[in-house]
């Protein structure tokens, strides 16, 4: 699960041109707006998250004067997006350590304290076609489709250097997963095991692939998983007619792990599958990747339409394993995410 709210040490802590009351500090990748001298590089603080869902409790000044707060769950509270101040980007919020002063136990670097402070994941709502009615959990066996922001990952992306990843645009849409479970057929949401009606458009688009059968031709215990697009999915940032599905994952149950990319291409390609645009087969991460500069990469028009600012990029290892992904900071603004 995605870690809302973190410790961390401030990495870094820099003017913003022009501006006297603010500065910007570097948490790991990240680059986030703080009232100037507050903190000093080096001290812990909470690090939260675009996205996260901040409760007014801890942190009223997060709605603007004269507004009232949004409600989430049944919490009065805050979303986080990407937002610039005077020209900065900024990224999620920092809290002084000090909010954590009613925890039990001692707090250190890295810990998860999104529980404690009540901050939770903002997830716009879905149509009833898409949420669909739950079979069951999804499989147990089967993993649940997600990469980490390359912000968090510094560390981990410069002990990659010199290794070959597949590089592809990240599609905004929805999860889907279709499997083959000792022979049995079934088509899950990002979170769940879907029931099989007309309404639900992942089975619809299922059907329509002809995937039972592509699957029971490919073999027993696999998962094909992908992202669902197009027309009542997200904002249909790529205008398409009806809905595609674009394959970036097989995993095979038995073997308990993904097939390599190049399989996955092939049998999309055998199988009459789109595939998730592949934008490098082989990109080979040097010294020079570091996170800014992924961020920089992750920048750039969809594939699938060239009038529409892409998501991101998705990078995997072609040796199995390590994935992370780099979502454009323009996408981001221009989104309101
Ligand atoms: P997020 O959309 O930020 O939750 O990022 C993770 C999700 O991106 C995964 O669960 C996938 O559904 C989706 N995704 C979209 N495009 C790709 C891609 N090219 N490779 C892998 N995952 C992708
Ligand atoms: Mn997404």
């Amino acid at each position: 699960m995605r870690k809302m709210a973190t410790v961390r040490r401030i990495d870094e802590l820099n003017p913003i041109e022009g501006a006297d009351k603010i500065e910007v500090a570097t948490v790991g990748g990240w680059k986030v707006v703080c009232q100037k001298g507050l903190y000093n590089v080096g001290d812990l603080a909470v690090y939260c998250e675009i996205d996260s869902f901040i409760p007014t409790a801890i942190a009223p000044f997060l709605t603007k004067e004269g507004h009232y707060p949004k409600t989430y769950e049944g919490v009065e509270g805050e979303r986080l997006r990407t937002v610039k101040l005077r020209g900065q980007i900024s990224q999620g919020l920092l809290l002084p350590f000090d909010v954590l002063r009613n925890a039990v136990v001692p707090l250190g670097a890295d810990d998860d304290v999104s529980e404690l402070l009540g901050i939770v994941k903002y997830e716009p709502p879905v149509s009833a076609q898409l949420a669909g009615v739950a079979k069951g959990n999804f499989p147990s066996q089967i993993p649940k489709t997600d990469q980490e922001r390359c912000q968090n990952l510094k560390r981990e992306i410069a002990a990659a250097v010199g290794n070959s990843f597949e590089v592809t645009e990240k599609l905004d849409g929805s999860s889907m997963t279709v499997y083959l479970l000792d022979g049995e057929f079934g088509v899950c949401s990002r979170n769940l095991n879907l029931k099989e009606s007309e309404g639900n458009t992942f089975w619809r688009v299922a059907r329509e692939l002809d995937l039972e059968n592509k699957m029971h031709a490919m073999g027993d215990n696999l998962a094909i998983q992908g992202e669902l697009i197009g027309e009542g999915i997200q904002k249909n940032p790529y205008n398409i007619k009806g809905q595609e599905f674009h394959v970036y994952d097989i995993y095979d149950v038995n073997k308990g792990d993904y097939l390599g990319p190049n399989q996955v291409q092939g049998f999309c390609y055998l199988a009459s599958l789109k595939h998730v645009p592949v934008i490098d087969a082989a990109c080979i991460l040097s010294e020079t990747d570091t996170v800014d500069r992924l961020l920089e990469l992750a920048e750039g028009k969809s594939i699938l339409n060239s009038k529409t600012e892409r998501e991101g990029l998705v990078f995997k290892s072609n040796n199995g394993g390590f994935t992370f992904k780099a979502i454009s900071n323009t996408f981001l603004l221009k989104n309101g995410d």
